[in-house]
């Protein structure tokens, strides 16, 4: 079986990983492109857009893919919705891995929001000192904020307008709890905002954010394209694999 993963996370890497090592798979990743140095997951790796939902579709085709597994990040709504209708048009299985939300605690002072524009709005109502922790792409909505200090952290520089009163800090996770609390007193951080990522690797800035009082403005996800499988684990991502291993075995 030929898999393509769409990839650019944790879960895409060590789906490939322990994928690579079953017999019966061969896989291909496929990046965007976007990070300078990306890790690299095992096996074949493609960078760079496809063209939409219709050159995904031209390339599943073209190179024999059996299945598709989508483990983009949860953010990447543009790629989720381009293989939905990819995948339905050439009647390829998808899986969509997506790892579960970050569950607040009791305590925590949490504001949801549905997108960046309303984070940005709410934002400006909750302090002066600002932990911006979104990556590198959307940091302009936050622009035209002229009043407060932000703390920007990405992995590469962020693009497009950035708000005037800032300093960036360039930096990959996993992050550690005692990292993130420094980081909160020093730069005497009154508010976090990140997106609902979910995952270990960054989850450890919430926790900071709830020892040290403050509060975090969390960006829902967008939604999943519709009628497509989901699961949240590598492990059940396999599971999957293996079952259309079988399928395909018997058909
Ligand atoms: P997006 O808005 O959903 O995608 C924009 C365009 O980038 C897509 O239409 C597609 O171009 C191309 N693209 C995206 N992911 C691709 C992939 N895995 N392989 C090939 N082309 C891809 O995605 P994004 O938010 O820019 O994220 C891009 C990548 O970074 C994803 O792989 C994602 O997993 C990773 N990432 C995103 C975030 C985030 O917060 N958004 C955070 C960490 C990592 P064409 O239409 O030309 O095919």
């Amino acid at each position: 079986m030929r898999i393509l993963i769409l990839g650019g996370t944790r879960e895409a890497r060590d789906l490939a990983h322990i994928a690579s090592g079953e017999r019966g798979f061969e896989i291909v990743s496929s990046l965007a492109g976007r990070v300078r140095a990306p890790r690299l997951p095992e096996g074949a790796v493609r960078v760079g857009g496809f063209g939409g939902a219709e050159g995904l579709r031209s390339w599943i085709a073209d190179n024999d893919v059996t299945a598709v597994v989508d483990a983009t990040h949860p953010f990447a709504a543009a790629i989720s919705a381009n293989v939905a209708a990819a995948a339905g048009d050439s009647g390829v299985p998808l899986l969509c891995l997506r790892r579960p939300n970050w569950p607040d605690r009791p305590g925590d002072r949490w504001v949801r929001v549905p997108d960046l524009a309303a984070a940005a709005q709410v934002t400006a109502t909750l302090g002066e000192r600002v932990f911006l922790t979104i990556g590198r792409q959307g940091v302009d909505a936050f622009a035209g904020q002229q009043r407060q200090w932000f703390l920007i952290r990405a992995i590469d520089p962020p693009a497009g307008p950035l708000p005037p009163r800032r300093e960036i800090l360039l930096a990959r996770g996993p992050f550690k709890l005692e990292n993130e609390s420094r980081l909160i007193a020093q730069h005497r951080i009154d508010v976090l905002v990140t997106k609902d990522s979910g995952g270990d690797q960054t989850e450890a800035k919430l926790a900071a954010a709830g020892e040290a009082g403050i509060p975090v403005v969390v960006i829902d996800r967008p939604p999943l394209p519709e009628g497509v499988q989901v699961v949240e684990t590598v492990a059940q991502a396999m599971d999957w694999l293996r079952e259309k291993r079988i399928e395909l075995g018997r058909g």
